[in-house]
């Protein structure tokens, strides 16, 4: 079946008709992102690299992993609940920006002020690691991402639409029933919009907190239409995170300005690098925010669950069973590949030994988002090597490297087609609204297909490294 699928797609005359088909569609459907010189300025549009035919992902996996986000995502909140849980978990990881966090995270514990609702818009991503032997190929978590995550807007429904024009000009109409409807732009947006009604005041604003030098736009544009589609009264406005100094205030009752304006949602697009936080004072308004009634999304401590050393003590015996049922645990727990703590005791020496001796065999991950940042092969060696015996180790851990298996496909990018092997890596969209212990709402919100050129490492699609592509189910 897979086989003969692949044929299919394989066999496909791919001339410049096809893909300048393609790209029209793909930019008439504002599957853009901005370009910028070196300066930072904008100098146009370029459409987001895609490749021409979607990736065969067997449709078990897919309502399997969807299945079983709401489960993820009541970890996600237990375990947010569980303050302590998650400054023990943190507090011995040597990552000056982590700990600047989880400062922030126990002040506003310390100060015992009623937490607001909590909105969850997050991402866990898979890899199929593919068993030459047996055939088989499982989904293996490689993270969950809860803060910023991106292309929920223009790399879902769009993409999917954009695989269906292919696959009809390619006359291939009958598959084009195994593309899934992907709804997730739509469905993100009706969560922020009842956390919104939450808040409590109709003339609160929703502000989009915006990185420098942005190209993905489009993306929260698209996000931000949605949103006002259900609700055309909303006041949305994207305000760059580094441009608040001076611009904010947190009253004594909790409520937070910006311009004098009362803001009820605060949506993160930006904060989660430490460049990001330039100043004293823009920890200070961080801090502010967190301290504040506005609903944010996510709050510090969501942030600090995505982070990558939660994930490995979430790996360890016993771990996620303590915060979710026993089935949940099982499903969960099956994603997981293996994760190591590279902790100053016994254990952290052997897994630096194991490491140092098989460095092919997996990825050295610190304590950061945004692609770019893993260590790969003889790297690894050497790096773990400089620290030695020091506690810095302690800032990254190690986690096995998943083998998917290539496909053919063809790479999109400004406007020309290349061929390419390809690996993918599927993600599934999770929100969840929460008050205090409750849960008003947890849902899968739809997925995100990339792949990448099967040599390239490391990268996401808005730095340039990774494609937007669609699953067909088999
Ligand atoms: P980030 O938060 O920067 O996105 P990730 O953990 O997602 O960090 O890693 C970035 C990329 O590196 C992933 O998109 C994937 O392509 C690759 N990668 C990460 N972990 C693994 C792994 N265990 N095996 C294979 N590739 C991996
Ligand atoms: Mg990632
Ligand atoms: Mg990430």
């Amino acid at each position: 079946m897979n086989q003969s699928v692949q044929n299919k797609l394989s066999n496909v005359q791919v001339d410049n008709k096809l893909t300048k088909d393609a790209v029209d569609f793909a930019v008439s459907s504002g599957l853009l992102l901005k370009s910028r010189n070196e300066s930072g300025k904008v100098v146009g549009y370029k459409h987001v690299p895609f490749v021409l035919f979607p990736t065969i992902i067997s449709k078990d996996s897919l309502e399997f992993l969807s299945q079983i986000q709401s489960d993820f995502n009541t970890l996600m909140h237990v375990v947010v609940q569980d303050q302590q849980f998650l400054i023990d978990s943190l507090e011995g990881v040597a990552d000056e920006f982590t700990q600047r966090l989880l400062h922030i995270f126990k002040e506003v514990i310390a100060s015992e002020r009623s937490m607001p609702p909590e909105l969850a818009y997050v991402r866990s991503d898979y890899m199929f690691d593919f068993d030459p032997i047996s055939g088989t190929a499982p989904p293996k978590q490689i993270e969950i991402n809860t803060m910023s995550v991106s292309f929920g807007g223009i790399g879902t429904q769009k993409m999917c639409d954009i695989h269906k024009r292919v696959l009809g000009k390619a006359n291939l109409p009958d598959l084009v029933l195994q593309l899934p409807q992907n709804p997730a732009n739509q469905k993100v947006a009706e969560g922020f919009v009842k956390a919104w009604k939450l808040y409590g005041n109709p003339n609160a604003a929703m502000i989009f907190l915006l990185g420098d030098f942005e190209t993905n736009t489009y993306d929260q544009r698209a996000f931000e239409y949605a949103i006002n589609n259900i609700n055309p009264e909303i006041k949305i406005k994207g305000v760059k995170f580094s441009s608040l100094p001076g611009r904010t205030q947190l009253s004594n009752d909790g409520t937070f300005f910006i311009d004098g304006e009362e803001v009820g949602l605060l949506y993160f697009r930006a904060a989660f690098q430490p460049h990001h936080y330039a100043s004293e004072e823009i920890w200070k308004i961080r801090k502010d925010m967190e301290f504040s009634r506005a609903i944010k999304c996510p709050s510090v401590g969501q942030q600090l669950f995505g982070s990558k050393k939660m994930q490995e003590i979430f790996a360890r015996k016993g771990v996620v069973e303590q915060f979710v049922g026993e089935t949940a645990a099982a499903n969960i727990r099956r994603t997981f590949s293996g994760l190591y703590s590279l902790e100053m005791n016994e254990e952290g020496d052997s897994v630096v030994k194991m490491a140092i001796e098989n460095s092919q065999k997996y990825v050295l991950k610190p304590q950061r988002e945004g692609g770019g940042n893993n260590i790969y092969g003889e790297d690894i060696a050497k790096l773990l090597r400089e620290i030695g015996n020091d506690s810095r180790r302690s800032a990254y851990i190690l986690m096995d490297l998943i083998n998917p298996k290539p496909t053919p496909n063809y790479a999109i990018c400004g406007g020309t087609a290349t061929k390419e092997e390809v690996v993918s890596e599927l993600g599934i969209y999770g929100v969840y609204l929460a008050c205090g212990d409750k849960m008003l709402e947890n849902y899968a919100a739809g997925h995100l297909l990339r792949s990448k050129p099967k040599d390239q490492n490391d990268g996401g699609v808005a730095t340039g490294v990774a494609m937007l592509d669609s699953p067909l189910l088999v």
